[in-house]
């Protein structure tokens, strides 16, 4: 039997695994995505000349160390299929998603990804990964599309591409559990004043970074072109009644000034402007925002945007009102990017009901039950930031060690 099971290999996740297992105790982590991770997987650094402190590289540095270690036991694309607790002893049924790479064959050389055609078909571990084996999405291989193409099983030395391979099931127990499924980011198409899905040239901010990684640099989405002038708009799809959650992310503020902030690095003649509802970073002494302050080309302005409309050459209008006078402004941007906050995964639900515990209103699980042995760590209990979820991750293996009595 395994000591602890943790559901979810984000921060959180990761957090509680590296205290727990410091400690000695046995470690799975039981992942429903390709390589774990949670959202900083996908995330980019944001300090191109110093450290912004975004933090994105702290979990995934965490799991490098723990994966090269041998500390965890990793289950990555496996779902919760049944959960039976009897006194104090978790029995879990998972169902493990086909990878069709074999994991005790793949060593790793890379070949495979090198000559893939079709981009996305193969995915290499990024930094941070649970395991080091790539992933094969069935919807864009060719060998599954056209029945066509073979070259990653002919590249690969070691027999590893197992295009058969099937879902299978299997069974873990341990004396306790912590849910840490994480929060997914909000879609803004709810906000239709923001023309998101509407205009090319209205992105998220996951999609700002997502070319940024592509491309080096930022890039319109209509024609390719550098973008000069860009406003950050704050709280798209948060602290809404309509089409979006009610309450404030946390994190995005931060994270909004710190994209700025990289811009900027790698475009010193990109003119910003941040607008936001109110600034919330919850960094008193905020060097990023001091930074924002001295730079003549980045505006952080109050004020929330009306509606968003389509000018010529791709550009847009951004129409807000002054919260100070109520004068109505119009200015024209060549990119608008939307800072989306976070919301829970419609998988928690499931989850919640797995292990018999409720949801509050908004779809997070505030609460675990530590006399079942059940604990919840991270952005799937409340908003939080990567610090704060990592740090929530290690206080939950705190309250473990205390239940199970590890001294
Ligand atoms: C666009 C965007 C940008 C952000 N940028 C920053 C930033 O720069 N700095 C910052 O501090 N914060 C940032 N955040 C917030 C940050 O991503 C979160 O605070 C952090 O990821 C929360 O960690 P977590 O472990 O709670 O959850 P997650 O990161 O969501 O990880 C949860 C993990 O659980 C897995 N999982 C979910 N459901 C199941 C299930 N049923 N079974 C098995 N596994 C499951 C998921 O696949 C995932 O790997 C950003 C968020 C978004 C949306």
């Amino acid at each position: 039997m395994i000591d602890v099971i943790i559901v979810g290999g984000g921060p959180a996740g990761v957090g509680a695994a590296e205290a727990l297992s410091k400690l000695g105790l046995s470690v799975a982590i039981v992942d429903n995505s390709p390589f774990g991770g949670g959202v900083p997987i996908e995330l980019s650094c944001k300090g191109e000349s110093e450290c912004t402190k975004c933090h994105v590289c702290m979990p995934r540095d965490a799991a490098e160390r723990m994966r090269s270690e041998g500390a965890i036991d990793a289950y990555p694309m496996a779902k919760v299929r049944s959960v039976n607790i009897i006194d104090n002893n978790i029995e879990m049924e998972l169902e493990i998603a086909p990878r069709y790479v074999r994991v005790n064959k793949c060593i790793d050389c890379g070949k495979c990804v090198a000559v893939c055609p079709i981009e996305g078909a193969i995915i290499a571990p990024p930094h941070g990964a649970m395991t080091r084996v790539p992933y094969i999405a069935k919807e864009l291989c060719a060998h599954f599309t056209s029945k066509k193409c073979n070259l990653c099983s002919d590249a690969c030395p070691t027999d590893a591409i197992k295009y058969r391979e099937r879902p299978r099931k299997t069974k873990l127990a341990a004396r306790a559990v912590i849910l840490a499924t994480g929060q997914e980011p909000v879609d803004p198409s709810g906000s239709l004043h923001y023309g998101y899905g509407v205009f090319p040239n209205v992105i998220t901010s996951l999609e700002a970074e997502r070319i940024t990684s592509r491309y080096g640099e930022l890039k319109r989405p209509s024609d390719g072109k550098r973008p000069e002038k860009v406003a950050l708009i704050q709280c798209a799809g948060s602290r809404t009644t309509k089409g979006g959650v009610e309450y404030c992310s946390k994190f995005c503020c931060k994270y909004g000034i710190r994209i700025a902030r990289a811009l900027f690095d790698r475009n010193p003649e990109m003119n910003i402007s941040f607008i936001y509802m109110d600034l919330r970073t919850f960094e008193p002494r905020s060097e990023a925002i001091k930074w924002a302050r001295r730079k003549k080309n980045v505006a952080i302005s109050q004020g929330v945007p009306g509606y968003i409309q389509g000018a010529e050459g791709g550009n847009l209008v951004v129409r807000r009102t002054s919260p100070f006078d109520g004068a109505i402004e119009d200015e024209e941007f060549e990119l608008v990017i939307l800072n989306i906050g976070g919301r829970p995964r419609p998988e928690t639900k499931v989850i919640a009901e797995h292990f018999s515990l409720s949801l509050d209103e908004h779809g997070f699980i505030s609460r675990g039950d530590p006399n079942r042995g059940i604990f919840v760590a991270g952005s799937c209990k409340a908003p939080m930031d990567i610090e704060e979820s990592y740090a929530d991750g290690k206080a939950a293996a705190i309250s473990i060690i205390s239940a199970l009595g590890v001294k």
